[in-house]
């Protein structure tokens, strides 16, 4: 797998190509995914560039919690707190992982089926 710096996410975070941005702070930025799979879905990462969970460890503890709770924040804004949402992150080649940068998957504005492909 290539480092995460590489990837189209990295190129979004340096504003080197065009995105729907939703959230930016210092360590997360939240934007549309370009090929959306509900009415809402938005992609959620951190600036570092980290692989995926597996790549992660307890010095990402403060990262990984900041990531879930922007999740839940843009899930309010796109007003999706009260009929419900799906948090997704895909992890690796069984995982159905293809953008080697850590993201949470938000979705939203339809009923999610259970379980997933
Ligand atoms: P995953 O399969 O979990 O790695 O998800 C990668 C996601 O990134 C897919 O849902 C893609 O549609 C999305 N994606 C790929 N390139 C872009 C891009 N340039 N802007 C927004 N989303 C993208």
């Amino acid at each position: 797998m290539p480092q995460a710096s590489d990837t189209v996410f990295s190129k979004i975070i340096r504003k080197e190509i065009p995105a729907k941005i939703v959230y930016e702070s210092q360590t997360v930025i939240a934007f549309h995914d370009i090929n959306p799979q509900a009415p809402v879905h938005i992609l959620i990462i951190p600036k570092k560039p980290l692989v995926n969970i597996s790549a992660a460890d307890r010095g990402d503890l403060e990262l990984l919690g900041e990531l879930l709770l922007v999740a839940g924040e843009v899930a309010e804004q796109e007003g999706l707190s009260k009929g419900g949402y799906r948090l997704v992150v895909n992890n690796g080649r069984d995982g159905g992982q293809e953008v080697p940068h850590l993201h949470v998957h938000l979705l939203g504005g339809r009923k999610m089926t259970w379980p997933p492909g």
